[in-house]
């Protein structure tokens, strides 16, 4: 395969994969961002990280949950601080139709009863009767694994530039990862807001990410490592990152705190929102234009970490052999 030069432009989760898989191949690659700060101007900095194949399946094409399922094994092949713990699924015994629902809609999980609850998530014991464990699901801290995709990178021999827009310097290849940053190229792009909550508690312990479900606002809580948690869940049809609003952190604050009590003690540390890119199908794609010449990498919705290591290895295949077999390479449709 010949050795080709690569601007990825975009350092989120999607051009960071991007640019660490294609220098693992021996390209030469230049990583470029526009913000001066890395990561100060990404979605993926906000992320709850969780790489959940099976319950993202609940509301998500099987397309995404089979390249989720590939994508758990390649996080855990390159990224060390991958943990592998699975996701506990609960709720109230008034919302069990929810719950059973979520079964009827997954796979790969395990029905488990109060004592095993209790078993996997002590600090939750007697305040669930019925629940579903997905043994196999992952979930990375999202700033760590951003950090050591940049450092790897690096290593690798990428070329970073952070503080400028892109402009081109004659490579063979541009793989364009702006995320909502590209909607201008991209006309079906959209933008979905999300917002997440970071707290630290060191009365509740949570060992993995617990989605709790609610008929108006189901969240997911995810551990960060010392006492901290992000608490998510909105997807709102709107395109703006300004600060949340009253009622979003009461509601996410709320459902906390009915997950365990003493959430309600917990410290707040930051709050915030970001635009994910979706296109009209929520499946994100690899567009080629220019005759292989540019490559656009976008539209990953709610699934920027699930799925930024197969479209990485979708484009690396189409690098070294011009292979478009994923339905990643599939044009969006409205
Ligand atoms: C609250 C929240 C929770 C989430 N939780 C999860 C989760 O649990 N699991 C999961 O898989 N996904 C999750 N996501 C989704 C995930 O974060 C997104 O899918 C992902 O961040 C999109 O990544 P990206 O790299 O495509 O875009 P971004 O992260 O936005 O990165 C794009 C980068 O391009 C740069 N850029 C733009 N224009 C230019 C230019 N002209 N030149 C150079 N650089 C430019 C921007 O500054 C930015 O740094 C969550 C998202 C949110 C908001």
């Amino acid at each position: 395969m010949s050795k080709l030069s690569i601007a990825v432009v975009g350092a989120g989760i999607t051009g960071l994969w991007q640019a660490y898989t294609h220098a693992r191949a021996g390209h030469r690659v230049r990583l470029v961002e526009q913000s001066s700060e890395p990561f100060a101007a990404c979605a993926s900095r906000l992320a709850a990280a969780m790489i959940a194949p099976e319950c993202e399946a609940e509301g998500a094409p099987a397309v995404v949950r089979d390249l989720g399922r590939e994508s758990i094994v390649l996080w855990h092949k390159a990224y060390p601080g991958t943990i592998v713990n699975g996701t506990l699924v609960v709720a109230p015994p008034r919302d069990s139709s929810d719950l059973t629902r979520f079964e009827q809609m997954t796979e790969r999980h395990e029905v488990v009863a109060a004592h095993r609850i209790a078993k996997l998530e002590p600090d939750l014991s007697g305040r669930f009767e019925r629940g579903l464990f997905f043994p196999d699901e992952a979930h990375v801290v999202a700033t760590e694994a951003l950090e050591w995709l940049l450092c790897e990178g690096r290593t690798l021999g990428v070329a970073t530039e952070f503080g400028q827009p892109f402009k081109p310097s004659g490579e063979d290849v541009a793989i364009d990862c702006r995320g909502i940053g590209a909607r201008q190229d991209l006309p079906l792009l959209r933008g979905v807001r999300g917002e997440r909550i970071l707290i630290q508690s060191h009365d509740v312990g949570l060992s993995r990410p617990v989605r709790l479900l609610h008929p108006r606002q189901s969240i997911y809580i995810v551990p960060q490592g010392d006492g901290r948690y992000v608490i998510g869940a909105s997807l709102l049809e709107r395109e703006d990152d300004s600060p949340m609003t009253v009622k979003s952190a009461l509601d996410l604050l709320g459902t906390a705190y009915a997950l365990h009590p003493a959430f309600g003690e917990a410290a707040i540390l930051d709050m915030g929102a970001g635009v994910r890119p979706a296109f009209p199908d929520n499946v994100p794609r690899a567009l080629v234009e220019d005759g292989g010449r540019t490559i656009r990498v976008n539209g990953t919705y709610r699934h920027g970490f699930l799925l930024a290591p197969v479209l990485a290895q979708a484009v690396g295949g189409f690098l070294s052999d011009g292979r478009r077999d994923s339905p990643l390479f599939d044009s969006p449709r409205a």
